[in-house]
Order: C-alpha cells, then structure tokens, then sequence
C-alpha cells in the first residue's frame, strides 16, 4: 500500500492547444498532453493519463477489480507511469514489467507514484514476465493493445477536444500509433463532426528511437487489436533521424519566445505558459517531434496545403528523454 498523496483526476483531459508556427504550407496545431494530472503530486502526465483512467474506471464497473487488486502491465513507459500513479491512488497494488532497455527516468516515475518496476531482458520476455505475473498472483492486466476503453477515451474525450478547440476547423489528424489507440480513437470522433484526413505514422526501422511506438514493428504487436489501421487515410514509416530533427528543430524555433497558446482546455493562459518549458527550454518527446515530420512529408508532398488545419498530438515532454540521443547531435 502507498502513502501517496490524493490524486485530482478531474486533471485528466481538457489539454490545452497550441499554435505551432512552422515553416509549413499548413495551420499546424499541437495538443501537449503532459497537461494530463497537472500540478498532481510526481510531475506531468502524459497522454496515457486518459486511457489509465478508462481502462480502470472498464475494470472496476465489470468487477475485474477489487480493493487491494494487483494491477500489472508490461509497459516501458508512460502506461505504466500512469497506471502506477492512478492505481496506486485508488489503492491498488500496481507492478510494471519493463525491458532493461526503458529510459530510467520512467522507473524512477513508477517508482515515485508508488509501483514497482520489474525488468525483463527485453520486449518479448517483458510480455512473458507480466503473462506469468498475471497468472501467479491472479492479477488484473489492463492490456492498452486490446482493451477497447483506450481508444474509446480517445473517442470520447480527446477526438471532442480537437474538434471544439479548433472551432471545427481541423481538417487534418496526424499522430504516431503505439497502441494505436490515440490515432484510432480521435480518428473516429473527428470523422464522425467532418471531411477529416486521419494519418498514422510508424516507425521506419525495426530498431528504432521512439520512444512509445515500440511494439508496432515488434513480433506479437503488428496488428495490435485496438488499432483500426484500416480505418486511416495513410500510414507513414518515418525514420528515428526525422523525429529527433524536428524536435530539435521546435526547441530552436521556440528558444526565444513561446508558442501561441491557442485555446487553453481546462486551463487559464498563465498556468499553460508557466508549465510549457523545463528550465526554459520547449521540449516535447521523441513521438512528438514524430508528428511534426509526418506534417512536413504531407505538406512538402502537395498533400497539406494552405486551406488545412493539422492537429497533432504531443504525447509526452521531453525532459523525460535525457538520456538517450533525442538532444545530442544524433544525424
Ligand atoms: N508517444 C508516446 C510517448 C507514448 O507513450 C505513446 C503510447 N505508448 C504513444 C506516443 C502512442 O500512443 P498510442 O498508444 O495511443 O498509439
């Protein structure tokens, strides 16, 4: 059990919007979803703050958990940090099963709120470690990769929010598919309000460096269930090389001034601005930089021009990524 401070999940969804002002044909508009549990005890959230409480919220009204449960969730990051944080709150046990490989701030993160972190050597045996966890210990396992309360909260929550922030304007949804889930879910909510183009991207290589969209390429998450890949307009491979680029790039435009904070959620202006840099610096995550190439291959290809609105999303702040190449000079 957990001597945790309470958690205020009314601070989950209602993420600001932000006016991106990059060198594209396109009106470029990100969601930075570290807003998710802003201000709660450990730091920002991430976009798995929202399916963390879906999936929990599914779990508790089927009876799959009880007072004193085991949650446990392969995870190499903010699922897990997220599960931890949430779990933990509502008195659940949570253990996370990582690979070695993980960043270390997002063991540290689940360790913080309250879980334990398990490793395993890699990605296939972190599946089988938290399979035998479940089974030992008659564990209740969220499953993000087949569990339809992820992207149906985004279907719910997220999808709405793009629509209304952007005033309906948003012709275009471009985002990296992990789970799936977000790209999935926001997808059906905008088409369902209009004419809009939904674009996942995937990681180009087998090996690669964002963080987040792991599974994808990986042996039992090719096709993972909640993600509705042919329900796309597109799907882009994009290089680990693109995404580190341009979320240096976004560090360098913004080094001196801010993004315009265009619609501000559940928050006022001032408590956006004061949360939107880490020791001054605009830094969003691997996945996030991600998006931003997918926009300028669709733009420099003819296929965004002047009379698209892109939102995309940004799953997570970059000063989680310290330590890996996101900030060195990886090209
Ligand atoms: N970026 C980051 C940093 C993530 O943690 C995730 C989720 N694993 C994603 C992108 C992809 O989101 P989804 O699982 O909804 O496809």
């Amino acid at each position: 059990m957990t001597d945790a401070p309470p958690l205020d999940e009314s601070r989950i969804g209602g993420t600001p919007l932000l006016d991106l002002d990059l060198d594209v044909s396109c009106e470029v508009y990100a969601k930075p979803e570290w807003y998710n549990l802003h201000a709660q005890p450990f730091g920002g959230g991430s976009v798995k703050s929202r399916i963390a409480r879906s999936m929990l919220d599914a779990a508790e009204a089927d009876g799959a958990l009880a007072p004193g449960s085991l949650v446990v969730e392969p995870s190499s990051g903010n699922t897990g940090t997220a599960l931890a944080r949430l779990g933990v709150a509502r008195g659940y046990d949570v253990e996370i099963v990582m690979p070695e490989e993980a960043p270390e701030q997002k063991a540290d993160a689940i360790r913080a709120a309250g879980g334990t972190v398990t490793y395993a050597p890699d990605y296939e045996a972190m599946l089988a470690l938290a399979d035998r966890r479940v089974a030992e210990r008659d564990a209740y396992m969220p499953d993000q990769y087949a569990n339809p309360a992820n992207p149906g909260v985004h279907e719910r929550t997220t999808g709405p929010e793009v629509h209304a922030q952007t005033d309906g304007r948003v012709t275009a949804f471009v985002a990296g598919a992990g789970s799936g889930g977000t790209v999935t879910g926001v997808g059906r909510a905008l088409r369902e309000r209009g004419d809009v183009a939904v674009v996942g991207y995937e990681p180009a290589e087998p090996r690669h460096g964002i963080d987040g969209l792991k599974y994808v390429r990986g042996p039992r998450f090719d096709d993972p269930d909640v993600y509705a890949r042919d329900e796309l307009d597109d799907v882009l491979a994009l290089p680990t090389a693109d995404a580190y680029y341009e979320a240096r790039r976004l560090r360098e435009r913004y080094a001196e001034r801010d993004p315009d904070i265009h619609a501000t959620g559940q928050y006022d202006r001032a408590t956006v601005r004061e949360h939107l840099r880490v020791a001054g610096e605009f830094l969003v995550g691997p996945s996030s930089g991600g998006a931003l190439a997918a926009v300028r291959r669709l733009a420099d290809a003819g296929r965004l021009t002047s009379e698209d609105v892109a939102v995309v999303p940004f799953p997570d702040r970059g000063d989680r990524y310290a330590d890996i190449a996101l900030w060195d000079d990886y090209l």
